[in-house]
């Protein structure tokens, strides 16, 4: 069963699905079709996922091309998870 989603969560919902995102997130994967992460790597991957740098949440800009970058999936999952664990207060398991 789906957990159920907070009131913030539903606005990001709502961004994600609308137009306005849509087409903009059309634009930045034009500017920047490849992953900024793979990049700063020296890698060259096909970029899928438009990220924002300052979560919504968190009061980020969701339509500033300054705010969000290039993420192909498998680094977009790595900052997700990263973000999870900074949250996670004192629980390094390593
Ligand atoms: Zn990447």
């Amino acid at each position: 069963m789906p957990k159920p989603l907070s009131k913030r969560d539903k606005v990001r919902d709502k961004v994600y699905e609308g137009m306005q995102w849509r087409k903009f997130r059309k634009e930045k994967l034009m500017v920047d079709p490849l992953c900024e992460e793979c990049k700063r790597n020296n890698r060259v991957v096909e970029a899928s996922v438009v990220d924002h740098i300052e979560r919504i949440k968190d009061g980020g800009e969701v339509y500033s091309m300054n705010n969000v970058q290039s993420l192909c999936k498998p680094c977009h999952a790595r900052k997700s998870s990263n973000e999870r664990a900074d949250r996670r207060e004192g629980g390094a398991n390593c």
